[in-house]
């Protein structure tokens, strides 16, 4: 079938800059892992971010998957975490035999209720794991207390928040670990990869080992030691440095790409005011938070609205596509996980969720907003 697509979802912004320095690492010869262009995105993102520990890994999975290790999670071990997220938030879990338990999301910030965590917890809980939904950050301060009064350890699955802020802070640093992304689908993209921010030093010196194999060859590289071997458990996390060649032209280009996003987002967050009286929900940022515009969603009143909104969309040739599935509905949640709670509003939000374009050159947001006010109109 003809795609008849004209306004897509998504579409990533290259400009001369990332074929100027994706040129030079191919010319440089020097590709694998840990090379120039990846320390030079380590660098900047220890500046900006405002953090000493950052290592990039292929994926936000793989740095999830890291967190895990550095958790020492295994079978019995429960890690609390919203059912409304990607998979990958609950795989790294998974994969170490441990439990994903899924809780609650907020109506408003749809990231997990910071309420319903402490019920959740058991004697087996190792972990609370949070998603900034959109780039809005989850009730960071309530959220830390819970685990230092419990003795856990905080994971942020920080993919959809970089340059994103709670209290000034950078998403993904104030957690344990924090794991961001640069998949086609965020602001800032490399393809495919990510990064593990590790806020202390000693995991953040395993987490080097981790991602090189289970081996000591970064300390071996930088003279620490004179052979490196077999030290502890790891794999091959490592983005080629020519993945960190397109990555650096990204970051450096990063305020840019996110200023114009948020005027998209501004945008369509002023026109949709007017849908306020047909209880159409827009996005809530609490006070706290310095979002990113990663996503523009609508909550629509019924699942058949939304399919409904989506259809008509289409027909005017623009993607809006809905979001996440909850995990504690899905065949592997249902296997591999636990839910606590009924859940019901995770599962009725989830119905009613669809995402408008927004991505840094789409010039057509008054297309998007006229089509989206003209179809509620008549309702
Ligand atoms: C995109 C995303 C991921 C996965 O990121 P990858 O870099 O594709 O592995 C994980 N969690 C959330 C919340 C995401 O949005």
């Amino acid at each position: 079938m003809a795609d008849t697509t004209q306004i897509p979802f998504h579409r990533p912004t290259i400009s001369n800059l990332e074929r100027e320095y994706l040129l030079e690492s191919l010319q440089s010869g020097r590709i694998s892992g840990d090379g120039p262009f990846t320390k030079r995105c380590t660098a900047w993102l220890q500046a900006e971010l405002q953090v000493a520990n950052v290592v990039l890994t292929h994926s936000c999975t793989a740095a999830l998957e890291m967190a895990a290790l550095l958790c020492d999670l295994g079978p019995g071990d429960e890690v609390i975490m919203p059912s409304y997220t990607f998979v990958s938030t609950a795989n790294a879990v998974a994969l170490r035999g441990a439990t994903p338990v899924f809780i609650e999301i907020r109506a408003d910030t749809l990231n997990v209720d910071e309420s319903k965590i402490e019920a959740a917890i058991t004697p087996k809980t190792k972990a609370i794991s949070v998603v900034h939904y959109a780039g809005v950050a989850a009730e960071m301060d309530t959220i830390l207390a819970i685990a230092k009064r419990h003795g856990l350890r905080v994971i942020e699955d920080a993919a959809q928040g970089l340059m994103a802020t709670y209290k000034g802070r950078a998403l993904g640093t104030l957690g344990d670990f924090g794991a961001l992304s640069f998949h086609e689908t965020k602001n800032v993209v490399s393809g495919e990869g990510g990064a593990l921010i590790s806020r202390d030093t000693e995991p953040a010196a395993r987490a080097e080992i981790i991602r090189e194999k289970g081996t000591n060859r970064s300390q071996f590289f930088r003279g620490q030691v004179d052979k490196y071997t077999w030290v502890d458990l790891g794999s091959s996390y490592l983005p080629s440095d020519i993945l960190a060649a397109l990555l650096l032209a990204q970051l450096e280009r990063s305020k840019e790409i996110t200023l114009s996003r948020m005027a998209i987002w501004n945008f369509y967050q002023a026109e949709f005011a007017a849908l306020d009286s047909k209880d159409i929900r827009r996005p809530t940022i609490p006070k706290e938070c310095g979002h990113n515009a990663h996503i523009y969603q609508l909550i629509t009143r019924s699942l058949d609205e939304r399919t409904k909104l989506i259809e008509f969309l289409k027909s005017r040739g623009i993607q809006a596509p809905f979001h996440y599935v909850p995990l504690h509905t899905s065949p592997g949640g249902r296997r591999f996980g636990r839910t606590h709670g009924d859940l019901k509003q995770t599962v009725d939000i989830s119905e009613r969720l669809v995402r408008l374009p927004l991505f840094s050159n789409l010039d057509s947001k008054e297309i998007v907003t006229e089509a989206v006010l003209s179809f509620f109109a008549k309702r």
